[in-house]
Formats: C-alpha cells, structure tokens, sequence
C-alpha cells in the first residue's frame, strides 16, 4: 500500500462527536482537572515505555530521563504538555483518540443528554472518565504530535472538536508525545483560568499530580538579584529561567499513611481508577518478612457504570520494585470484589513476570489471601463504625459482595456478617444477620425468608403472614442474586435458613384429617378442575388473611429465578405445587357452601381458576392460564354488576 504524505480529514465515532460537543457546552465547573488527565495518560505512556523497554532496551536511549514537561505562552495563549513515553503511531491514533472504546457509551451519551441539571451532567462526565476529551472545555483547538518508540515516522493528530479531526505524517525528533492546546480566553466565572501562568500551573499539578513517579517540568522566569565578582548580593535584579519540578514524585503506597493527606489519596485514585469521584474508602498494607510488598486499597463510591458488563477489566495495578509490570492484574481480586481499585508494589516479583506465569504465582496467591482478608476486615471495621457509610458501600457494591458467599468458602462467615437485608422488622432499615439473631428467641432455630420480585409484593404474601401474627422476622429478598446465594446460605449461628413459601402444613395429623374430612368435597372438586396445574389441593393451618396459597415441596424456584430463565430462554421444570386453602376464609366459605347447594352453578365453575390465579399473583408470578384466568373473572363481573 503506498504510503499518504496528505493530510487526512476525518469524523469522529458518532458517539465521540456527541461526548466532545457536551463537553465544549459543560456547565462542569472544574474545568483544571484537564490537565490532571492529560499527565495521567503521559505517565501511562511512560509507563507502557518503560515496561516495554524490559525486553527490548534499543527502545529507550542510553541514560534517558523519563520525564513530563510542560510549556506555556502567553501570545500565541497556548499549553504544551509533552511525555518521551510510548507514543502512538498512525493506527493507535486513528483508534484511541477518534473512537471511544468503552462499552455502554450510548447508554451514558443518553443519560447524560437527559440530565437535567448541571450537578447531574457533571457527574455523568465524572463517572465516564473521559480523559483526553476533557482538553476541549479549555481549548478551542488540540493538536497531537506522536512518535512510536521504535518507529520512525510521526503524526500530527488535530481538532477543533467540531466533528473531524485530521491526521498527516510529520517530524519528530524522538519518541512520545506532545500535545498543544490552543487556550480558550481566560473566564474565571466559567471555570476558566489563566493556565499560562506558572503558578497556577504548579497549583493544579502540585494539587492532582504531585505523586506522578516521573518528574513534571516547568521553565519559571523568576528575578535574582545580581551578585558582584565576591558573589555577594548587590541592589540590581536580572530575570533568569530556571527548569522546576513541580511534583514531589512520591509514590504514595510507598509513604506512611499518615504523612499522606486525604487530598493525595483522592487525587491518586483518580489516576488510577479514571473515575472522577472521590473513592469511598482506602487502607494499606504494608507486608514485611518473607514477602515484602506494599499495597494500597481503594473502594469506589459509586458503582462504574460497565461493573455488570462482560467487557468491565478488574484488578490492580501490579508493580516490581516500582516498575509499572501489569496495568489490571485480575489475579490479584476474586470476582466478587472486582470494584476494588487499587496498586500493589512487591519486592519480590521479577519484572519480566508473564500473565501466564501470573496465573501460577505463589507469592500473588499469597497476596490476594491477605489482600481479601484485609478488605472484609475493613469492611466490617466500616459497619460498625461508621453505618451510613457502608450503607453507601452497601447499596453499590451489595449485590456483588453476594455473589461471594458461594465462590469463597474460606471467607464465607466473614461475608455473612457483611450482608444487609430488607425484614418485616421495619419498612425502611436494613439489617445484618447479626442483628437479626440478637432478636430471636433462643429456642427459635430457624431464620425465615422469602423470595420475590417486590417488597410490595412479598409483605402481603400468603407465605408470610402466619409468621407474621407469630410475631417472627422474615427476611424479604428481591435481589436477582438472593436466589444463588440462598442456595448457598443454609446456616448462621447454628439458626437455619428456611424459605417461608415451602413450609408446608404441619397441623396434627388427627386434626389434618377432620379438617380434610369435613370439605372432602369442596377439596376434590377443585382437584378434579385443576389437575392439570396442582398436585394436591389440601387445608392449610397456615394462612390468616388470604384464601389461598401454593406451596412447592423442596426445591420449589423462587419468582426471579423462573422469570430470568423464561428471559434466557430455558425450559423451566414443570413441578406441580400444592394448592392450600384456607378454610376459615369467607370467599372459601361460602364457595363450599355454593357447592353444596348447587354442584353445576356456573358461578362454582370459575372458582377453581380464580383461586388458582390469586396464588399464583400473590406470589409475583406469571399466571399458568391467563386466558381461562380472564374469562372467569369477566364471568364473575358480569355477575357482580
Ligand atoms: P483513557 O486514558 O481513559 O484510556 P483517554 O481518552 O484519556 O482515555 O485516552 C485514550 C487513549 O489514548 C489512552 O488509553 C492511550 O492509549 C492513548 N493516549 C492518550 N494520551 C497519550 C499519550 N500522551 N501517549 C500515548 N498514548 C496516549
């Protein structure tokens, strides 16, 4: 293919164009942070340098300094900021700043059109992360300058992010990337500021960067006074430009907790996580002895928009000896704390460490044990220190830290005690097990539970309310997962797990059988007219305020279940429930006394449907016949009008 010297004009991805004009029309007020993302991505650019350079060190010059400059002038009003990291060549460029990579961005372009105030917009930015881009709510024009280490052409990459953007070869000198923003006009009502100036530079850099392992330069004009022959000061001044380094370069995982302030682990977090928002929690572990590493844990306070995604990349940044050798090193989190951010630094690794060989580490395995460890423990600290916090954590992460119970037998008691659960106790609290068992009776032996689509739905279950009157807890599922985790959690504190809706009638026999005698035909006849959907029609003992009910013997699938594999498709086993019928109900009453009375009324006929039906809505399910459902409720209205 014969190489094009021209200058190339193209469009941006729908969905980027549409991302850069909300960001042009940002109400977003902190607009400095511009500058925070475009030195996150030079030192990754670093990064990726450096560790390339491990095998292939032609790739770097002999005693070349990494490092990240930047340059302002005041006429043309202009920023420079310039890495000698990796670099990009034609491709990369075409595919990373003309495209968007991440899954969900129509999902989130909608939402954020939507929004309807500024904080919400803003937050929408924030949860995206959209790094590069942000360089436009300061720049009317950007261009990028880029070489690939170990490449010889360059390209010159432009925009005035009005849709297109051009690319053409160009020349450049050494491998990395420059990029100029041409400044929009001062505005500091709009968030704007003057970021020629030195100071304001090395506020914004000092403030979100200053942990950048690389140093970040900056020339400064500063007056001297003017010393004589014997170097001593005299009254003149002279004007000299002096090279500064605005960041302290401190990898902060590697610091003392408590010589690091809030505002640096925030700010780190945000460099590591690309997320906008504050993280929620942070810890450190510092391991000494046989394996020496340093790691440093973050929870997110918002759950990231692709976490259920298939495409979301968990793990941790891993590093040896301060080298960036893996960006997001799953091995080191199980899957169900895949929303934990955070870096682990070992001493111990080799740098030329392969993911295959990752896979297989004893020293990783070692560290993702105490890693775990150390997040449940901080976890628990956070519950019980601090509950509306870890209320926060919990409405985010809850459903995920669920998924745990079944995939981490080792860590499962501590799991137990981390959950929450909606119970008849109150309408608007959540509970933890422990809390629930501090109410129980000594004697009781079982923690009741039901499963459901609705709190609605399952407070007025027939299931429920014998237990209820009682006086007892249930606890009131509806999350998609309760369902896999019930199928795991048989036990706390020696209290077994018993869902509500299979305990069956466990009246005297001796009374069972009077009960059963004295509307023998009440329960044949419903029998008879509902085979094809009940295995048995029988007298509850259980029911209060409902007529009926049905109870499925063992491994009955709770409503969420059966719908999301109706969803996906899959046959669902056809077991027959049992139809309870509570006999001191007034509709059963005088049903029986109907029957009696006249065995082929019309109105008797629709009573075995319509009893099927309510059990089955009473649950949140689908009905088993809505045809025949609707025909003998419309007969039934016809007749009540
Ligand atoms: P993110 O950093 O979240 O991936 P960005 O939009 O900020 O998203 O950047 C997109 C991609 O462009 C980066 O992932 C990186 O591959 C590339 N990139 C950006 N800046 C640089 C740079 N200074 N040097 C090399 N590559 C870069």
């Amino acid at each position: 293919m014969a190489k094009t010297s021209e200058k190339e004009v193209l469009n941006f991805q729908a969905e980027t164009k549409q991302l850069l004009d909300l960001m042009i029309h940002s109400l977003y007020s902190n607009k400095e942070i511009f500058l925070r993302e475009l030195i996150s991505n030079a030192s990754d650019a670093i990064d990726k340098l450096r560790y390339e350079a491990l095998t292939k060190p032609d790739l770097v010059q002999e005693g070349e300094e990494f490092h990240i400059r930047i340059d302002a002038s005041k006429s043309p009003r202009q920023l420079v900021i310039s890495d000698n990291g990796i670099g990009m060549n034609k491709s990369e460029l075409m595919e990373n700043l003309g495209t968007i990579a991440h899954s969900g961005t129509k999902e989130l372009l909608e939402k954020m059109k939507s929004a309807k105030d500024e904080k919400t917009s803003a937050d929408l930015i924030g949860q995206f992360g959209v790094g590069f881009y942000s360089a436009f709510m300061v720049a009317d024009e950007v261009t990028v300058l880029t070489r690939r280490a170990g490449e010889t052409e360059a390209w010159l990459w432009q925009s005035k992010g009005d849709g297109t953007y051009s690319i053409e070869p160009a020349q450049k000198n050494s491998h990395g990337t420059t990029i100029t923003l041409k400044l929009k006009p001062v505005e500091p009502e709009n968030g704007i500021e003057d970021y020629t100036d030195f100071y304001v530079i090395s506020r914004i850099v000092k403030r979100y960067s200053d942990f950048i392992q690389y140093p970040i330069k900056m020339r400064h004009e500063v007056e001297e006074p003017v010393r004589d022959k014997d170097g001593k000061i005299t009254d003149k001044t002279e004007k000299i430009v002096k090279d500064e380094v605005l960041n302290s370069m401190k990898p902060i995982w590697v610091r003392k907790p408590s010589e690091v302030s809030e505002e640096e682990y925030t700010e780190f977090y945000k460099h590591i996580a690309h997320d906008w928002h504050d993280p929620l929690l942070h810890f450190s572990i510092h391991a000494e002895g046989i394996l020496e590493y340093h790691a440093l844990l973050f929870i997110p306070s918002q759950r990231p928009y692709d976490l259920f995604f298939a495409t979301y990349e968990p793990g941790l940044r891993l590093y040896a000896k301060r080298v960036l050798i893996m960006d997001r090193c799953k091995e080191l989190l199980p899957n169900y704390l895949r929303f934990v951010q955070g870096v682990v630094d070992s001493a111990d690794l080799s740098l030329n460490v392969s993911r295959e060989m990752l896979q297989q580490d004893r020293q990783l395995s070692a560290i993702r044990k105490r890693i775990v460890k150390k997040i449940l423990d901080e976890l628990k600290k956070l519950k019980e220190k601090d509950f509306d916090k870890y209320l926060t954590f919990w409405n985010e992460f809850g459903v995920v830290l669920k998924e745990g119970y079944g995939e981490d037998y080792e860590n499962k008691d501590k799991l137990a005690e981390l959950f929450l659960f909606q119970t008849t106790a109150d309408k608007e609290k959540l509970f933890s097990l422990p809390e629930i068992v501090s109410r129980m009776k000594t004697e009781e032996d079982s923690i009741y539970y039901i499963l459901g689509n609705s709190r609605k739905t399952l407070e007025s279950s027939p299931h429920i309310e014998h237990l209820v009157k009682e006086g007892k807890e249930v606890l009131l599922l509806t999350d998609p997962v309760d369902d896999f985790l019930m199928q795991h959690l048989h036990e706390y504190e020696g209290k077994k797990f018993v869902p509500a809706d299979r305990i069956e009638a466990e009246s005297k026999e001796t009374d069972k059988d009077e009960g059963e005698s004295s509307h023998k035909d009440f329960l044949a006849f419903l029998k008879e007219n509902l085979k094809d959907f009940v295995d048995e029609v029988k007298i509850s003992s259980r029911l209060v305020s409902s007529p009926a009910r049905l109870v499925r013997e063992g491994g009955g699938m709770s409503p969420q279940l059966e719908k999301l594999l109706k969803q996906h498709g899959q046959g669902i086993p056809s077991l027959k429930p049992s139809l309870e019928i509570n006999p001191n109900h007034e509709v059963i009453q005088k049903a029986e006394a109907l029957l009696e009375k006249d065995k082929n009324s019309d109105k008797v006929k629709k009573l075995p449907q319509l009893l099927l039906g309510y059990a089955y809505l009473a649950e949140g399910r689908e009905l088993p016949d809505p045809i025949e459902f609707n025909k003998a409720l419309i007969a039934i209205m016809q007749d009540a009008l």
